[in-house]
C-alpha cells in the first residue's frame, strides 16, 4: 500500500469510526441526557469533516492541504466546504441549503467545545438527527457508500426507534430521489418505515429512508412491480394431471406464467371460467 492510499483510508475509516461512535452516544443518550447527546453531535460533525476531506482527496490528494505549495497542516472544515463549493476545484453539486447546513454544524461544534455550551435536549436531538442524515447522504452520494455499510443493521433499527429520526432522514431520502432522478412512478410507500421511497428502479429495491430492502416482482399482465406478498398465484387454475408422477399442465388458457398481481389474478381467474364455460357449452351460433 502506498502513502496517498493509506491517508485516504484512514480519512474514511475515521470518518466512519466517528460516526459508529455518535451513533453510539445516540443510542444511549435516547431523550434526555443532554451530555451524551452532545458528544454524539460532536462525534457526527468529526465524521463530516472527515467526510468532506476524503471527498477532497478523492478529487486530488494535494486538496487536503491547507497550504497546495507547502503541505504541512490539513484543510479545516470551512476551508474543505469552500474548495468543495468552488466550481474550478470541487464542483460538488450539492444544494445551497445543504452546505449551509454543514456549515452551521460547524459552527455549532465550535462553540460547543470552545465553551460552557449547553443545549437543550429537544434540541440536541433534532440537530443530531439532521446532521446524521446529512452525513449518510453525504456518504451515499458523494463516497458511494451506504449507511448500512458503516453501522450494523440492529444499531440502525434502534437508532430509527428514536422517533425523530425517520423525519430527518425521510426527507433527506426525498432529496436524494430528485438528485438521481428517478420517476416517481417507480417510487413506492415503504413496507417497513410507510414513507413514500422505497425506490423499485434499476431494481435498486431500497427504501431510502431506512435502507430496507425486498425483492419487487412485475406482474406480466399490467406491467407494473409488486411485493412478493402483493403477487398470487393462479397455476391451480390450470388444467393438469399426474403423469409418470410428474405434474403437467395440459391446459394454462394461454397464460405462460402463473402468479400475477391480485387485481390482475381476478381478472385472469374469470378469463379462465370464461374459457371453461366456452369448452363445455361451446355457444351454438355458428
Ligand atoms: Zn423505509
Ligand atoms: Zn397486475
Amino acid at each position: 500500500m502506498n502513502g496517498s492510499t493509506e491517508i485516504k483510508l484512514s480519512l474514511l475509516d475515521n470518518s466512519h469510526a466517528f460516526m459508529r461512535e455518535a451513533v453510539a452516544y445516540a443510542i444511549s443518550a435516547k431523550d434526555d441526557a443532554r451530555k451524551k447527546w452532545q458528544f454524539a453531535i460532536l462525534n457526527l460533525v468529526q465524521s463530516l469533516e472527515l467526510s468532506l476531506k476524503s471527498l477532497l482527496f478523492n478529487i486530488h490528494p494535494i486538496l487536503i492541504f491547507e497550504n497546495i505549495d507547502s503541505p504541512k497542516h490539513t484543510v479545516g472544515p470551512l476551508q474543505a466546504l469552500d474548495r468543495l463549493n468552488n466550481p474550478t476545484i470541487g464542483n460538488v453539486v450539492s444544494s445551497k441549503v445543504e452546505w449551509q447546513r454543514i456549515q452551521k454544524a460547524i459552527e455549532l461544534r465550535n462553540q460547543m467545545t470552545h465553551s460552557e455550551f449547553i443545549l437543550r435536549p429537544e434540541y440536541a436531538t433534532a440537530k443530531f438527527f439532521e446532521l446524521f442524515a446529512i452525513v449518510v447522504y453525504f456518504q451515499a452520494q458523494h463516497l458511494k457508500i451506504e449507511v448500512e455499510a458503516i453501522i450494523p443493521e440492529s444499531t440502525l433499527d434502534e437508532l430509527l426507534a428514536i422517533e425523530k429520526a425517520i423525519k430527518e432522514l425521510a426527507e433527506k431520502a426525498k432529496q436524494r430521489i430528485t438528485d438521481e432522478g428517478i420517476d416517481s412512478e417507480l417510487v413506492y410507500e415503504c413496507p417497513n418505515c410507510q414513507n413514500y421511497s422505497f425506490v423499485i428502479q434499476d431494481d435498486i429495491n431500497t427504501c431510502y429512508t431506512c435502507r430496507y430492502t425486498a425483492e419487487t416482482f412485475e406482474c406480466e399482465k399490467c406491467g407494473k412491480f409488486f411485493f412478493e406478498w402483493e403477487m398470487e398465484d393462479f397455476s391451480n387454475e390450470f388444467d393438469d394431471d399426474y403423469v409418470d408422477g410428474e405434474g403437467v399442465v395440459y391446459n394454462n388458457y394461454g397464460y405462460d406464467y402463473y402468479s400475477a398481481c391480485t387485481e390482475c389474478v381476478a381478472i385472469i381467474k374469470d378469463d379462465i371460467a370464461e374459457q371453461q364455460m366456452e369448452y363445455e357449452h361451446p355457444s351454438r351460433n355458428f
